[in-house]
């Protein structure tokens, strides 16, 4: 069905799943589960007259159970889940001098526009999937073994705060890892509002809520994904785990953080340099991209070992299905709301998180194991739209 539109003259209709989403919620024999990402927490809350960046996970988790989802899991632990795997392909790559710079993969736009633009640049592309993916690929496998329900009578929904999500579920084989569609429904956070109007729930007074375990507890570096820096920031926190052996006792990089189109910094790990860029938006990506082919076409010395890049301005908190009309000054809200959530974790480096050594233990043996690879990795294709 289609929900109703903002356009102002009815021209532009937004491709609605939450008629869809219900219906899944009213079939008795369906086990419906549902994550939602970290920038969603720090926008609901303007659809019922909060200010950006106020943190609302608790009301969320309290509404999505009022409306009938059978398990609530938040898709920061998979972002937990993508640290562990892609921290590791970085440490492991850097360690052997293999294929460098390392790309990160979480953003589904930035990901087909180098499938179709830039495909001489996939052997750099992470081949972990993002959040979204894990997760859904967690819950018809190593959750629905766990409950003993068949990956069939199982829907997943996402809550996302971007409408390429939508598109990433059948993006290709390795969405199916489960051996049947691993996501089912995308909703946005707009989507995800109107059903909570629909259902009559008054989300403010709403008292916070839990999320559930084993796919629900999560840590500060999962929580700023949803901002530009963030997925950098938290592969930095555990990568220096996984060189070294030790924690970090100041885990804030500042330098990475910010609005800003292009950010770099140079990390210490114990004496070893690793150069580091955050690009988001396509023009600043663009920049980026260039001045490292700039480097190999002259053999020279690469520029950045590591790059993250986002499509948004601001990373996800500023996504294209969060609420409309978001400005710098909004967007700097909500990543202060998201930073403000990660200070608030107890925990704050992914390898930490007590639910990520379980699944490790219990299903998916090591970071970048044959199981880790058959559920959380993936593969790219160039789609060349004409022929240079
Ligand atoms: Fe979606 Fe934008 Fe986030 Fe990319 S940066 S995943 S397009 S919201």
């Amino acid at each position: 069905g289609q929900c109703s539109a903002h356009c102002p003259v009815g021209a532009i209709y937004e491709n609605s799943q939450c008629g869809n989403v219900w219906n899944e919620l009213r079939q008795t024999d369906k086990h419906v589960v549902v994550q939602v990402a970290p920038a969603v927490r720090v926008a609901i809350g303007e659809a019922f007259g909060n200010a950006p960046g106020t943190i609302m996970t608790g009301q969320m988790y309290a509404a999505l159970r009022k409306m009938g989802f059978d398990a609530i899991f938040d898709t920061n632990f998979a972002a937990d889940l993508t640290i562990m795997e892609e921290a590791t392909e970085f440490v492991s790559r850097f360690t052997k001098g293999e294929t460098l710079p390392l790309i990160t993969t979480c953003c589904p736009s930035w990901v087909d526009y180098l499938e179709k633009y830039y495909s001489e640049m996939i052997p750099h592309f992470s081949t972990a999937k993002s959040p979204q993916m894990m997760m859904a690929s967690m819950i018809k496998s190593y959750y629905a073994d766990q409950k003993g329900i068949k990956p069939e009578d199982i829907t997943v929904v996402s809550i996302m705060p971007c409408t390429s999500k939508k598109y990433e579920i059948t993006r290709d084989d390795h969405m199916f890892s489960s051996g049947i569609q691993d996501c089912d429904y995308v909703l946005t956070t707009r989507e995800f509002s109107r059903m909570i109007k629909q259902a009559g729930i008054d989300f403010n007074s709403l008292p916070e809520e839990e999320a559930d375990n084993p796919l629900g507890m999560y840590t500060g570096a999962g929580t700023i994904f949803g901002v530009s820096g963030g997925v950098m920031e938290a592969a930095l926190r555990s990568a220096y785990n996984m060189v070294t052996g030790e924690d970090l006792t100041q885990v804030n990089f500042q330098a990475v953080r910010g609005i800003e189109g292009i950010k770099e910094a140079e990390i210490d790990i114990k004496g070893t340099k690793v150069r580091v860029a955050v690009a988001h938006q396509m023009g600043n990506i663009e920049e980026v991209l260039k001045r490292v082919k700039k480097a190999q076409a002259e053999g020279g010395e690469i520029p950045y070992h590591f790059i993250e890049v986002m499509a948004c301005r601001g990373g996800c908190i500023a996504g294209g299905g969060q609420p409309y009309g978001a400005t710098d000054e909004i967007r700097q809200q909500r990543i202060d709301g998201l930073y403000a959530d990660d200070t608030k974790q107890k925990i704050r480096m992914s390898h930490q998180n007590p639910y990520i050594q379980k699944i490790y233990s219990d299903f998916l043996d090591k970071p970048g194991s044959e199981k880790a690879h058959k559920f959380l990795h993936t593969h790219y294709t160039p789609r060349p739209l004409y022929q240079k």
